[in-house]
């Protein structure tokens, strides 16, 4: 290979741009009809993504260039440490990577179209969650929580055969498995990061064991059953990642009506960071075909951010708009000056902490009063549960994703072990909730993210520490109050000192940039454990 490395970025940026964006276009237009033929250029277009970072003399070029320390200019240095690690993932032969993805978007595709039945008829996860959070009888509970998980047993055996062919191609690459190849890949180094993740663990487990025990004792109360009685369909989602809906506390009750995607447009102009551009561009409501969840993406990273949803006036919906809009915000602001390769956020997680701490809002007294409309008194007389139950989403969450970080590990350390085993012996100890009797079925592989975003769930982890990071930062560096509502402060601050730099830094140096300290768990802590 010929030439400089300048030169290899221009070509880089005018051949791969475009790829990028044709996987983008092709995954929205996939989740947004569930067409066969739309999955189809999804994976074409996701493989021909892939192979633009497969050529191996390109490869060793980089490396050389890295090698050499002759890059010394500080952005061209960093998009050299960027490509290193894309290419590294890629060398591997076309059909395998075409392999991959067409493995990937089948497990999507079954995601995308697959409606258990509940009393003989399709369900859609809001179906099933609505019963998961409302009904009172056990049985139709139990039949809810079971169809949420039906579509394990149609996921795991691809999910396991992809988690082979995974790690025969992280084997291949020089990785003890795939679960250590992805965390290299991402710039995350797997003992410091299980380091971090250990004292999170430690640091919640009595006070996650306190807020369990209250929440189970009102479960038992509503349920009219024993300690022993309580079963996973006793909580109100299929994971129990979320903090249910407290007696006292009708918070959709608050959001009946109203529009929530309004709330979450004004909320980001009071902040200076208009999204109006963004909804233009957006696939927000219910849809027959349409993939359930929700998602930010930055199509071409000049300027074209949408999100899809699935939204209904309810305050979960509410808070993944406020979530999806953070990520969509930090995208649409990145410093287009930058090149191609650096209007990206410094890390998946750190866009994920401005997700999450935008996502939390709908859980603060002073936001409901802003942007939500709740009456004053009404939302003073709200703060004490809105905090005790925001904390426990927050306890709960953490010790959910602990599950999925740690199985993900064991899964690809050891794909032929029992997993059915495995999952419910972590769901017990982090999550301290018990199989029913004689459970036999896969219920790891109806968690999406297996399948198609493997070794991704560290980052929501992350991301949730960051954001208290972050939030804690603002009063004195933005020198702002920062409830965030109405605070341009704050806006201007995440605008030049987050979202602008887009990846120039590596992910611990934005932050000690933008906190004055590199992560961990503090903030977190004093925030939610106190
Ligand atoms: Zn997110």
């Amino acid at each position: 290979m010929s030439g400089s490395f300048a030169e290899f970025l221009r070509t880089y940026e005018r051949r791969v741009a475009p790829l990028n964006k044709e996987a983008n276009e092709a995954f929205w237009a996939a989740t947004t009809t569930g067409r066969p033929e739309e999955q189809e250029r999804c994976v074409r277009a996701s493989s021909a993504l892939r192979r633009a970072h497969s050529d191996p003399g390109q490869f060793a070029a980089l490396k050389s260039w890295q090698a050499s320390g002759s890059v010394r200019d500080p952005l061209e240095a960093r998009q050299l440490a960027i490509l290193v690690r894309a290419y590294t993932e890629q060398q591997i032969p076309p059909e395998t990577i075409e392999e991959l993805a067409r493995r990937e978007q089948e497990i999507q595709g079954l995601f995308t179209s697959f409606r258990p039945l509940l009393e003989g008829r399709p369900a859609s996860e809001n179906d099933l969650g609505r019963v998961l959070v409302e009904e009172r009888d056990a049985a139709c509970r139990r039949a809810a929580w079971e169809a949420s998980k039906s579509i394990g047993a149609e996921v795991a055996p691809r999910l396991l055969e992809l988690a082979a062919l995974r790690n025969r191609v992280a084997r291949e690459l020089g990785f003890r498995d795939y679960f250590a190849l992805r965390l290299s890949v991402d710039e995350l180094d797997e003992s410091e990061l299980f380091v971090l993740l250990g004292k999170l663990e430690r640091a919640t487990r009595r006070p996650f064991r306190r807020a369990k025990a209250e929440l189970d004792r009102g479960l038992e109360r509503r349920f009219g059953v024993g300690p022993e009685g309580l079963k996973p369909w006793h909580y109100a989602d299929p994971f129990f990642q979320e903090a249910p809906p407290a007696d006292t506390l009708d918070l959709d009750a608050l959001f009946a009506g109203k529009d929530v995607v309004g709330m979450a447009r004004d909320f980001y102009a009071g902040l200076g960071l208009p999204v109006d551009d963004i909804l233009e561009r957006s696939d927000l409501f219910e849809r027959e075909n349409k993939n359930q969840h929700a998602y930010c993406m930055d199509v071409d990273r000049e300027g074209d951010v949408r999100v899809l949803a699935n939204v209904r006036a309810e305050e979960r919906w509410a808070g993944t708009m406020l979530h999806e809009l953070g990520h969509a915000v930090y995208s649409k602001f990145h410093d287009r000056s930058l090149p191609f390769l650096l209007r990206d956020a410094a890390h998946m997680f750190t866009t994920e902490a401005v997700a999450m701490m935008m996502g939390r809002l709908t859980g603060e007294a002073d936001w409901l009063v802003k942007l939500a409309g709740v009456g004053e008194k009404q939302a003073q007389d709200l703060a004490g549960a809105l905090a005790a139950r925001l904390r426990l989403g927050e306890l709960l969450f953490v010790r959910w994703a602990l599950v999925v970080v740690s199985f993900e590990r064991e899964l690809y350390r050891d794909p032929a072990q029992d997993l059915n085993g495995l999952w419910w012996s972590l769901v017990t100890r982090l999550q301290e909730v018990r199989p029913p009797e004689e459970r036999r079925a896969p219920d790891y592989a109806s968690k999406i993210h297996l399948g198609t975003v493997p070794v991704y769930y560290q980052n929501y982890l992350l991301g949730t520490l960051a954001a208290s990071q972050i939030r804690a930062a603002l009063p004195a560096r933005a020198g702002a109050e920062s409830g965030l509502a109405g605070d341009r402060g704050a806006g201007a601050f995440l605008r030049e000192r987050v979202f602008g730099p887009g990846a120039r830094y590596p992910w611990n140096e934005l932050l000690r940039r933008t906190t004055g300290a590199p992560l961990g768990p503090k903030a977190f802590l004093r925030q939610f454990v106190g």
